[in-house]
Formats: C-alpha cells, structure tokens, sequence
C-alpha cells in the first residue's frame, strides 16, 4: 500500500525522496482536468482501499522518520470521509510509526484532523486553482468551493501547521493571472506556493472540450501543434510555461512566499523544495504546535 514516490516516471518529478499511499481509490470531486482518470478503472466510484487499515499497519511497522504524502492519485478527504474516517485512522497509525506527514487535498475536510496533525510533523498542501467560486464549480465541480479551501488554510496556519498551496492546473486564459488569489493566500499566513500547467490527456481534454468549448478552441494549436510531449501528456510549448511560470512566481516572491513548479522541466525557477516540505517542521516543533 505504501509506495515511494514517482509519479508518471517521467523523468520530470523533482520532488525529494519521499513514500506515497492513497487510503481511497477513485476520487469524487470529478475535477475536469483530472489525470487520474487516465489510469485507474472507474475514478468517479470513490471507494476505500480493501484492507486498507490492516495493510497499513503491518507496512508502517517497517517505518522510521519517513515523509509520507498522502495522497498523489485520489483526494484522501472525499465526501465520504466525513462518516467514514478512513483517512483519520490511517494518520493515527503513521503518527504512531513516527512517519513525517504531507497531505494533499482540496477539501477543507483536512482541519477536522487539526488534532493529530499538529502533534505530529506535518504539512498540509491544499489545491486551490482559482479564488473565483462559480469557476471552480465548472472545473471541481463536486469540490468544496475555494472560498472554503482559503478558510482551512487560514485555519490550518492558526493551529501552527504549515500551509502550502498548489495552483494547479494553471489553464492559459481560465486561472493563469492569480493575482488575487495570492494576495489572499498571503495575508491568511501561506508561506509557499506550487504551480503547474496543465497537461493534456486524452480524456482530460474531452472533459475541457465539453465544459468549456471556446477556451478549448483557443488552446487546440498551443497544445497540438506547438505543444511538448512529454511520456502520455502533451505540454505547453517550453517557453510559454516558462513566461506564464514565471509570473506566478514573480507574484509569490513580492507577496513573500517561496515558489516551486511541478512537473515542468523548469526547476530553475524553484526558489524551495518543489513540494513546499522545507516547511515541515522537527518533531519537537510539532509537539509544541497549538489548536486553535
Ligand atoms: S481532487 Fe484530484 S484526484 Fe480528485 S478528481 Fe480532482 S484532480 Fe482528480
């Protein structure tokens, strides 16, 4: 159950050594650009790993110190956490194995676990695309709003656990001019940013295609004719992400954050960790973390 780390084997991956595991298979926030999709049976029917609790013990067992990231392929705060628990249980059992802990969601679901997650080394990376509600709704649709996401990070900072965000997917002409978005990220205490492009797939695109025809109709020659292909995703043209990139992360750094891209071939632009884990703190700083 518990893998290291090495998504899509690209070759692209800067992230520093660490392991993975998804308490759930399948998500259903039914993102439109979801990559997930693309490789795992019926992502849409979210539904615990079998086994998932016994499995994870006698695995964790086998740990000391190590940073997990949970999750990399489904969301570990779907709907049905809230009356399952499933990803609680399994954080209790890493904490018990002294495990370093990176949560990746788009759910304000994650500060019901403030408790545990601030005895422990911990970091939470929440996914926030926009700051514009109705336009997430086209792109997360089953999501929580953003407005939501910014209050858990502000949440999240106020219990003393460190807070990053990824803005990812940026889509060209949908979320590619964060402005307000970091500045908001900014004053509610987040201290690094991860950005990424999207990456066209078959099906993600078809899912775009239908959402949002014209913007589809704009990108087809940026993706298609000029785009990069890189393993089974195409990019945007090199110097395009670079451009778009490195605006966001122009506005990261003034409003003091520290910036990393994700998957782009452009580490060069890194100012941090890509994934935001030099904030995770030492074990003893965690222990003196507060709930708010
Ligand atoms: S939250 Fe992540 S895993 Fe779930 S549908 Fe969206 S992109 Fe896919």
């Amino acid at each position: 159950m518990i893998s290291r780390f090495d998504p899509w084997r690209s070759g692209l991956c800067t992230c520093p050594p660490k392991l993975t595991f998804n308490p759930y298979t399948g998500c259903d926030h039914q993102c439109i650009y979801c990559y997930a999709t693309s490789y795992i049976q019926n992502f849409g029917d979210c539904r615990p790993k079998k086994e998932a609790l016994a499995t994870l013990r006698r695995e964790a067992i086998k740990l000391s110190g190590e940073t997990v990231s949970i999750s990399n392929s489904s969301d570990p705060y779907p709907h049905v956490e809230a009356s399952v628990g499933l990803t609680r249980r399994c954080l209790e059992i890493l904490a018990e194995n002294n495990c370093r802990i990176q949560i990746i969601t788009k759910s304000n679901l994650v500060t019901r676990d403030y408790d545990l997650l601030s005895k422990i080394p911990s970091t939470v990376a929440l996914t926030i695309t926009t700051i514009d509600d109705n336009l997430a709704k086209v792109l997360e649709p089953y999501a929580p709003p953003p407005s939501q996401r910014v209050r858990a990070a502000q949440d999240l900072t106020k219990a003393g656990i460190p807070v990053s965000v990824r803005i990812d997917p940026i889509i060209p002409t949908i979320n590619d001019q964060p402005h307000k978005l970091i500045a908001e990220l900014a004053s509610v205490g987040v201290k690094h940013i991860t950005a990424s492009t999207y990456k066209a797939k078959v099906d993600n695109w078809m899912r775009l295609t239908k959402a949002l025809p014209q913007v589809a109709e704009r990108l087809k020659p940026l993706y298609f004719q000029q785009g990069e292909r890189i393993g089974g995703s195409i990019l945007l043209p090199k110097e395009f992400r670079y451009k778009l990139l490195k605006s966001v992360r122009d506005l990261a750094l003034s409003s003091g954050m520290r910036f990393g891209v994700c998957r782009e071939g452009l580490s060069g632009l890194n100012t941090a960790p890509c994934d935001g884990s030099w904030l995770m703190p030492k074990a003893k700083e965690a222990k003196q973390c507060q709930i708010a």
